[in-house]
């Protein structure tokens, strides 16, 4: 004779979660509203944590900016864009600490990355071009984003490099 309540862990009913009033009342579909900002919190996270990995290093030219007060500064890059029509992930794999050069030579897709070697292209930063990724141990590398950034992201100005002149 089991009168006390049953304990019933998969109730179908229960999607609640996390969920708090505070932040039900901000939408009509909380589910969505709390993806996007634990999605936001992750990502924060895995932001700060590699710019910790490299000392706010740039992985492209070993550069550390910092403040007056000391403290480094550096911008983390998706490499394969988030958002639409790109759409890539927002995970560690996809995503470089650099300095905001370098940052915005791979949003203007002048530099390229081999994605098996790791060596930079760049058609004038002498510093750079031909030198190799620094990536950390600890820091793995989804090298397809590489690829898709070559590919996609990269301008090709130039055809001196391409023999195959079909037309
Ligand atoms: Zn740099």
């Amino acid at each position: 004779m089991s009168s006390g309540p049953e304990l019933e862990p998969n109730d179908p009913t229960d999607d609640s979660e996390s969920l708090t009033l505070e932040q039900a009342a901000f939408t009509d579909t909380p589910g969505q509203y709390l993806t996007v900002v634990d999605r936001h919190h992750r990502d924060q996270e895995m932001v700060t944590d590699l710019k910790a990995l490299y000392s706010d290093r740039c992985q492209v030219c070993g550069d550390r900016r910092a403040r007056p007060d000391g403290t480094g500064f550096s911008e983390v890059h998706h490499i394969h864009p988030l958002g639409n029509p790109h759409n890539g992930p927002d995970t560690s794999d996809n995503m470089l600490v650099l300095c905001p050069n370098h940052h915005a030579d791979f949003d203007n897709g002048v530099i390229a990355v081999d994605a098996d070697t790791l060596t930079i292209s760049h058609p004038y930063d002498r510093s750079i071009d031909g030198r190799s990724l620094m990536l950390r141990d600890d820091h793995t590398l989804d090298t397809t984003h590489l690829t898709y950034h070559n590919e996609n992201i990269v301008s090709r100005s130039d055809a001196t490099d391409h023999p195959s002149n079909t037309t």
